[in-house]
């Protein structure tokens, strides 16, 4: 990203600023890339299948479905357990917009719910509070890559019936209790946005252990095409094929799973790299009266984003005094419940509503260099001092 250096006479010259988050690619995506090309099969076809091999093993995951993106795995997660008009499922408020619309598309209606201050993961008192006979689902948001409470969620999800879909965009090789998320649980759902753990460019993907609801998933992942039909008729009439039901067309191509399978290999390097970072900034940040930091936990957690409270209505301050000095910020996110389109299922949610006025997001990246890390701690500092 750049900005006007405000230069105001003569061509307009622009300046970088260290960005919040940046993917990591090169030559060796654009190699495997190439041979997609020279194959000439860019959609659904064997790199897809190679990517989710590659996830099952690196989660331990027992299926694997390779999708467009994260907001697709959702939608199609939530319609696939059977999610429609009439339905509520239970959400953060302080989420991605993705978690949110994607139970608007399948007709439901999100109950939003409230998250810890000290971790920005789901309520699990709140949400206990909130389920009703029309509850359907929950959806647990991993914030930041940290695992939520998995084992009091899964437990209010089983003696009220419900199913789980974990939005696990933020923890791509998270652990919970050694355990990586995606290997347990009910239904889980990753991203491989551009600034996600890996990128796939675009692409997202489902992993879960019910093999009956991983057979819907495949078929309505591409248009309700009965895959089985067409290989019990794939040796006499191979153009043949049956729609047995509503699908999509939410398939990953063959193009952006080359990018996540070299990705995936890199994704130890990333991941040293960014937990340095995050333990350094720690160790900055703490003796700073003005910030607060989150819980965290460095051995089960794979760092998605860095995080800081800003107490005092500080926080629009120091975003402005940091992009004056060239370096970007974020606020993950503005909660849904205030959101103008969500404004029918708008409740208060007391700990959402101050934390969110708080919360800053420094830039956090595999490619950041020592001289911006050193620049983005320094320019804190003095901010506070
Ligand atoms: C990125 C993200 C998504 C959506 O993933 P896309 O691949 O961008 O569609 C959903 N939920 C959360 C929390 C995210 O950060």
């Amino acid at each position: 990203m750049t900005i006007p250096n405000g230069n105001k006479k003569g061509p307009a010259l622009y300046e970088k600023l260290i960005p919040v988050s940046s993917p990591s690619l090169g030559k060796d995506e654009l190699g495997e890339i190439g041979k997609v090309f020279d194959s000439k099969w860019l959609g659904l076809g064997k790199w897809v299948l190679e990517f989710e091999n590659e996830i099952k093993r690196f989660l331990g995951a027992k299926n694997a479905v390779g999708t467009s993106s994260g907001t697709t795995a959702l939608h199609l997660a939530l319609d696939s357990i059977g999610i429609k008009k009439g339905d509520k499922v239970i959400v953060p408020s302080l989420t991605f917009a993705a978690s949110v619309q994607s139970i608007m598309t399948t007709g439901a209606t999100p109950v939003f719910c409230d998250v810890e201050p000290d971790t920005l993961n789901m309520d699990v008192d709140d949400l206990a509070r909130r389920i009703t006979k029309k509850v359907r689902a929950i959806m647990p948001v991993h914030y930041s890559g940290l695992a939520c409470d998995m084992d009091a969620i899964m437990e209010i999800a089983g003696k009220n019936r419900v199913r789980v879909v974990e939005d696990a965009a933020h923890a791509f090789g998270s652990s919970y209790k050694g355990r990586r998320i995606g290997s347990f649980g009910d239904v889980t759902c990753f991203s491989f946005d551009p600034i996600k753990n890996i990128t796939c460019g675009e692409g997202g993907a489902i992993t879960t252990n019910d093999d009956k609801l991983v057979r819907t998933i495949y078929k309505k992942r591409i248009l309700g095409i009965d895959k089985d039909t067409w290989s019990r008729y794939a040796h006499k009439r191979d153009w043949f094929y049956n729609v047995t039901e509503l699908g999509f067309r939410y398939h990953m191509s063959n193009i952006n799973a080359a990018i996540g399978l070299v990705q995936i290999k890199k994704f130890d390097d990333f991941m040293r790299k960014k937990r340095a970072i995050v333990e350094r900034y720690d160790e900055e940040f703490s003796g700073i009266g003005g910030i607060e930091l989150l819980r965290r936990d460095y051995e089960d957690t794979a760092p998605f984003n860095y995080i800081i409270k800003v107490k005092s209505a500080k926080r629009d301050g120091l975003m402005k005094f940091l992009k004056a000095r060239g370096i970007d910020s974020g606020v993950h996110y503005i909660p849904n419940h205030i959101q103008p389109f969500f404004k029918d299922f708008r409740k208060r949610l007391p700990v959402t509503e101050k934390v969110w006025k708080e919360i800053l997001t420094l830039p956090l990246y595999y490619g950041m260099s020592d001289s911006d890390m050193d620049k983005i701690i320094d320019s804190v500092k003095t901010f506070f001092k």
